[in-house]
C-alpha cells in the first residue's frame, strides 16, 4: 500500500499530526524506535499510579485553542505544579515568590522582600555591568543575578542548573532561566499559564486516542528500516540527485509519499556535519509498597551540588494520591530520581543544548532539510528546540494545516 505520510516517532508531535491528517482523509503509518508509543510523555500504570517514565510532564498553556484541542482526547485534572526546592536542610517553595523570600530572609511583606532583592540586584548590576541599567545579560549567571540576586542564585539556581546542563552557568544561555516566574505574591504555582493539568488516565491514553485507527509499528528504527527511493543516495550532506517522481520512501511492502520525521535531525543526515549536543537523563525508579507518602509533594528539586540528582518525583501526587478510575486512595508509592547526564549516541536525548555553536550547526542541518521537499522535521528533536508540550501541539497543528490543506 502507498501511504501519504510515514510518521517517524509516535510522540505528541507525530500523534497530533496523524490525527489531523486522518481527519482530512490522508493515510498515515507511524513508526517508533522504542517498544511503546507516546515518546517522552509515556506514562505507565504501576498499581494504579501513572508513572511518568521519562520525567515529569505537566501540561500548561495560555493558548486556548491548544487547551480545547487536547481536552477533546482526555479530561484533565486540576493539578497545579508547585515544586519544593531542597538546599541542604532548608526547604523553599518554587517558583521564586513571597513564600521563598519569607523563608530565605525571615521577612513578611513584599516591601521588605523588594528592598533586599533590589539591594542584591544593584550589587550584581554594579559588579557585572558597572551599574549600566540597559545592560543585556550575556549568560545565565548574569541573567539570574540581575533578576534574583545572589542569595537565590547561590542556593536555588546555580548548582541545580549546572547539574542539569553539565556546564557552568556562565556558559549557558539566559533564556533557560527566563522560563521561571518571579513573583511578589504568596503564590507557588510554577507556571503563569491560564490552563494547567494532567490528563486523567495518563498521557499514553491521550496519545492512543490521537492515533485512533492509524497503524503504528513500534520497535522500528527509521534509519535501518526505511529506504529513500527518490534520491540516488540516502543520507550525507552532498547534493542528492532526484531519481523518481513517484513514492519517495519504502519500508517492506509499503511505500510513502512523504515523511514526517520527529527524531534527531542530525541523525537523519547521518551526522554528516557532526553531531548536535543533547542532554540526557537517567531515571532511578523505586516502588515502595509500604510507604504511603515519601516526600509530601509530586516534585522536590535538590538544588545543592553534593547531591547528584536534580529532583525526585513522587508520581501519585500528580493525581492527588487517588486512583483516577475508582477515586480510592492509593497505598504504597513510586518515586523516581532524575540524574542528568551527557548524551552519547544510543542514549535517549531529552533536551537540545541551544548554545551558539549548536544553533549554528542546526542551521546547517535545517538548510539541508529544506532541500528535501518530501520530508518535514518536527518536535523537540526534529526542530532542535526546547519546546513545552503546548508548543509541540501548536506547531504540529500549524504544520498539519499548512501541509494538508495546501
Ligand atoms: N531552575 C533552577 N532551580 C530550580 C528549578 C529550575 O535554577 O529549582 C532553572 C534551571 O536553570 C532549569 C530551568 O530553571 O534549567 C528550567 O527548569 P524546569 O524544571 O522548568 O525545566 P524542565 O526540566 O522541567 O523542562
Amino acid at each position: 500500500m502507498n501511504y501519504d505520510y510515514l510518521i517517524v516517532g509516535a510522540g505528541l508531535y507525530g500523534a497530533v499530526f496523524a490525527h489531523e491528517a486522518a481527519l482530512r482523509g490522508k493515510t498515515c503509518f507511524v513508526i517508533d524506535r522504542r517498544d511503546h508509543i507516546a515518546g517522552n510523555i509515556y506514562t505507565e500504570d504501576v498499581n494504579g499510579i501513572h508513572v511518568h517514565r521519562y520525567g515529569a510532564h505537566i501540561f500548561h498553556t495560555s493558548d486556548k485553542e491548544v487547551w480545547d484541542y487536547v481536552n477533546q482526547f482526555a479530561d484533565f485534572n486540576n493539578y497545579v505544579n508547585s515544586p519544593v526546592a531542597r538546599w541542604k536542610d532548608e526547604l523553599y517553595n518554587l517558583p521564586f515568590n513571597m513564600n521563598t523570600f519569607s523563608k530565605m530572609w525571615g521577612i513578611k511583606t513584599p516591601a521588605e522582600a523588594q528592598e533586599i532583592i533590589d539591594k542584591q540586584r544593584d550589587e550584581a548590576r554594579q559588579s557585572i555591568a558597572g551599574g549600566d541599567k540597559d545592560y543585556v545579560p550575556k549568560n545565565l549567571e548574569e541573567q539570574a543575578l540581575l533578576l534574583a540576586g545572589s542569595d537565590i542564585y547561590e542556593k536555588l539556581i546555580k548548582s541545580y542548573t549546572e547539574k542539569q546542563w553539565g556546564r557552568p552557568c556562565t556558559e549557558l544561555p539566559s533564556f533557560i532561566i527566563r522560563r521561571l516566574p518571579f513573583r511578589m505574591i504568596y503564590d507557588n504555582n510554577y507556571f503563569n499559564d491560564r490552563y494547567q493539568g494532567i490528563p486523567i488516565g495518563g498521557y499514553t491514553a491521550l496519545i492512543e486516542k490521537l492515533l485512533g485507527d492509524t497503524p503504528v509499528k513500534t520497535g522500528v528504527d527509521f534509519i535501518k528500516a526505511v529506504e529513500d527511493l527518490s534520491v540516488s543516495e540516502f543520507g550525507g550532506c552532498e547534493e542528492q540527485t532526484p531519481v523518481s517522481n513517484g513514492p519517495g520512501w519504502r519500508m517492506g511492502e509499503n511505500t510513502f509519499s512523504n515523511v514526517l520525521y520527529t527524531g534527531l535531525i542530525d541523525e537523519f543526515f547521518h551526522f554528516c556535519y557532526g553531531p548536535l549536543e543533547y542532554r540526557s537523563l537517567r531515571f532511578e525508579t523505586e516502588e515502595m509498597p509500604d510507604v504511603d507518602n515519601f516526600q509530601g509533594n509530586a516534585v522536590v528539586n535538590y538544588t545543592e551540588k553534593e547531591i547528584p540528582y536534580t529532583r525526585i518525583i513522587e508520581h501519585k501526587w500528580f493525581e492527588f494520591g487517588r486512583n483516577s478510575v475508582t477515586g480510592e486512595p492509593i497505598h504504597g508509592t513510586v518515586v523516581t530520581k532524575e540524574y542528568p547526564r551527557t548524551w552519547a549516541r544510543g542514549d535517549e536525548p531529552y533536551y537540545p543544548v541551544n548554545n551558539d555553536k549548536n544553533d549554528a550547526l542546526y542551521k546547517k542541518y535545517s538548510e539541508l532539510a529544506a532541500t528535501r521537499p518530501n520530508v518535514m522535521f518536527g518536535g523537540r528533536l526534529g526542530q532542535y528546540r526546547y519546546l513545552d508540550m503546548d508548543k509541540v501541539v501548536r506547531l504540529a497543528l500549524d504544520t498539519a494545516k499548512s501541509q494538508i490543506y495546501s
